[in-house]
């Protein structure tokens, strides 16, 4: 604990915002396995796959070639150009190189476009389950974070009318993010539409359609960008992505945006002021990730399809947990409620999702996230996103962890 009187020292602005939950809760694993105990984490967003090789000899020769110096503020001109390759290729969108903006991470994107446009009491909305950043970001831009649920029910998907009922003159931004984290729905085509047809009615309205788990969708489900569904709303769309989860990357720390020219130019100049530029060498990585082969990432879809499949089929025997099937990224978000009230082996009554979170971790060692992390309880986020004995067993201990407790 740090003494008070430090405490004050920090900023109010800093002091209200959390340490990433997820974060917060992986480091507690990690701090359990190094006292010996026996945890698997199921709690951070990365895929357990190494990049790929060809995407590391790119970073390596470009190091040995002399890119290793600053770089221009929002991202190397063949970066960019890659980018808006790789729009045009995935997504049929077309960009000038003046629309496109890369940064430390899909994270910094979202930071540098709300730190870039948001002024005190501007409103964003966000929908329910959401990214954990996304509210501690906005606030720490000095915005109003403005909730909207959505429900089990619904397959979580954001309802128009609730959009339309919070709206206002204030509103800047409204935030999407499709596949989702934490529940994996994905937004069809004809919700975007009617969207888009509620923000008709708002023209300031900027939209942030966060795309960054695009590549990973299961059975016969497609991600439809956000742009596709609504062509007439580009000059206040940015559709932020990143090579973090689509190539497993997370440690290289590039994401790009791309959006209206004047929204970018407000971002670079965050950029030029703060990080200054991305690390270069990971550009060039991520250049070659975004250029290179693809078929690497129709194997991995293929593999946590089926690593989703065999986790759902044991958490399923549990009577205690509901576990809806996520149709993209690699998360499962699992309704806990059976489990609130109960009692555990040493007694202990289950008040909440950060309690059933907590006994899952002191009594089976396995790490997961509560849903309170991302506004929307009583849920567990567990990913799926590691090999299949790990998963196997975690899944089977947390069933066993289950069925201890009684009511
Ligand atoms: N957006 C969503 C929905 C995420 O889940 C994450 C990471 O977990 C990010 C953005 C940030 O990704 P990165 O900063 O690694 O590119």
């Amino acid at each position: 604990m740090q003494p008070e009187s430090q405490l004050d020292r920090v900023s109010n602005r800093v002091q209200a915002m959390k340490i990433s939950p997820t974060i917060a809760m992986s480091e507690r694993a990690s701090a359990m396995k190094a006292e010996g105990r026996d945890v698997i984490s199921l709690s951070l967003g990365e895929l357990d796959f190494n990049t790929p090789e060809s995407i590391i000899e790119a970073a390596h020769l470009a190091a040995l070639k002399g890119l290793t110096r600053y770089t221009a503020p929002d991202g190397m001109v063949s970066l960019k150009r890659a980018v808006r390759a790789k729009m045009e290729r995935d997504s049929a969108l077309s960009f000038e190189l003046n629309e496109i903006h890369v940064a430390s991470g899909c994270k910094q994107v979202i930071y540098n476009a709300l730190a870039a446009t948001l002024d005190k009491s501007d409103e964003v909305v966000i929908f329910a389950p959401y990214w954990v950043s996304y509210s501690d970001l906005i606030e720490f831009c000095g915005g109003t974070v403005v909730v909207v649920h959505t429900s089990a029910g619904d397959g979580f998907l954001p309802d128009p009318a609730k959009l339309a009922e919070v709206l206002t003159p204030r509103t800047k931004w409204v935030l999407l993010n499709s596949p989702n984290n934490p529940t994996g729905a994905i937004y069809g085509r004809e919700r975007l539409r009617q969207l888009a047809e509620i923000l008709a009615a708002y023209p300031a309205v900027l939209v942030m359609a966060d795309e960054i788990y695009e590549q990973l969708t299961f059975d016969s489900n497609i991600h439809v960008p956000f742009l596709q569904a609504a062509p007439h709303m580009r000059d206040r769309v940015v559709t932020v992505n990143g090579v973090s989860k689509t190539y497993a990357m997370t440690g290289w720390r590039i994401g790009f945006g791309a959006g209206p020219s004047w929204v970018i130019a407000a971002m670079a100049k965050v950029q030029s002021q703060t990080a200054g530029n991305s690390c270069s060498v990971a550009q060039a990585a991520a250049q070659e990730a975004l250029s290179g082969d693809q078929s690497l990432v129709a194997s991995w879809r293929t593999i946590l399809e089926t690593r989703r499949d065999h986790a759902i089929g044991i958490l399923k025997l549990s009577r205690w947990l509901e576990v809806p099937q996520p149709l993209g990224a690699f998360y499962l978000f699992c309704g806990v409620s059976r489990c609130i009230g109960a009692r555990t082996p040493s007694g202990a009554i289950l008040k909440s999702d950060i309690d059933v979170a907590d006994y899952l971790l002191s009594h089976a060692g396995i790490a997961t996230v509560a849903g309170e992390a991302f506004g929307a309880s009583p849920f567990l986020r567990l990913s799926f996103a590691l090999d299949i004995k790990s998963l196997t067993d975690a899944c089977g201990r947390i069933v066993e962890a289950c069925d201890k407790l009684v009511r």
